[in-house]
């Protein structure tokens, strides 16, 4: 879900475009009444009217609702008699109406006490924007995921086919999505680069996102930086402790090419800190690796490796890069 200071930031932006409405609207009339005085007139005429009607009814003066209509009836005349000058003076009809942006809501986020379609995708692109997924979540959905592109021939050593094996993976990933909420799962991609790790988190960062979930995408390289600043700088910006709270704290944390930092004893416990805070939180993560499981129990200490194989459905890739089948 979205933060406070997501919400904040959103309603300024909201407030600025209330302003600028008003603003060109102030404009607007000082353009018109210098052009057309008698509009000015109209606008004073409909002011009275409005003022009598209410007037009129809170004194009880009005006991008819002939009378009312009467007095309505003459307000329509107005606005249409000033909507006629100004088309044939060449604006719009609208022109002296206020200029929302979002016309459903003007420009306040809700209708009654419900979030306006344009608040909600507020919220959505701002999530986008903090996935760091950027640009990729536009191309890489589960729709264009081309299964043919994998090969249908045995490998050697391998029970399924590199089709088989992703048509697999493909329906984990999609079952992580649909059972986001209810399993304690988490997946771990392991295996050479080029075979789509990277295609399917963002597949699923999407259809998460696009349900309202927070997604953080990271490289493990970046992951480490933030939590070696966050220890040991003493100048902290606001970035780092803004990062570290988010790898703690958003729904799913991607994890992308572990293994390629360099490792240590430090790193090694800050990632089982991580890792660890998460599961217990009943947050979800993504780890996806280009070492092998063996390779990935000699560079991470046996806490690590044995929280996930607990924890992750771990699934294998292989097959030819076929990033190279375009070329
Ligand atoms: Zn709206």
């Amino acid at each position: 879900m979205a933060s406070a200071r997501d919400y904040y930031d959103i309603f300024q932006q909201y407030q600025q475009r209330r302003d600028r409405a008003e603003r060109l609207l102030i404009e607007r009339k000082d353009e018109i009444y210098r052009l057309i005085p008698e509009i000015a007139k109209i606008d004073d005429e409909i002011r009275q009217l409005g003022m009598s009607i209410s007037k009129a009814m809170l004194n009880h003066e009005i006991n008819s609702q002939q009378a009312v209509d009467e007095l309505e009836h003459k307000l329509e005349e107005l606005r249409d008699r000033k909507r006629r000058l100004l088309i044939s003076a060449g604006y719009s009809e609208d022109y002296l109406s206020p200029q929302y942006i979002c016309k459903d809501c003007q420009d306040t986020g809700y209708i009654g006490a419900q979030k306006c379609h344009c608040l909600r995708q507020a919220l959505i692109d701002r999530a986008y924007a903090q996935s760091n997924l950027g640009h990729m979540l536009q191309a890489q959905t589960f729709d264009t995921f081309d299964i043919t592109r994998y090969s249908d021939q045995p490998v050697d050593g391998e029970a399924m086919t590199p089709r088989e094996n992703m048509e697999m993976i493909y329906a984990a990933c999609l079952a992580f999505v649909e059972d986001f909420d209810r399993s304690p799962e988490n997946l771990l991609f392991y295996g050479p680069t080029g075979l789509g790790k990277t295609f399917l988190s963002s597949c699923i960062a999407r259809e998460l996102l696009d349900r309202g979930k927070t997604v953080l995408y990271q490289t493990a390289f970046s992951i480490f930086e933030i939590l070696r600043e966050y220890k040991f700088s003493l100048n902290k910006s606001d970035y780092i402790p803004q990062q570290f709270d988010m790898l703690l704290d958003v729904d799913l944390l991607i994890i992308d090419d572990l293994g390629t930092e360099l490792n240590n004893s430090f790193i090694s416990s800050e990632l089982f800190n991580v890792l660890n805070s998460r599961l217990l939180a009943g947050k979800k993560t993504i780890i996806s690796t280009n070492l092998t499981l063996s390779q990935l129990n000699d560079a991470y200490s046996e806490r690590i490796i044995s929280r996930i194989i607990g924890h992750y459905t771990i699934l294998k890739f292989y097959g030819d890069d076929i990033r190279k089948q375009l070329a």
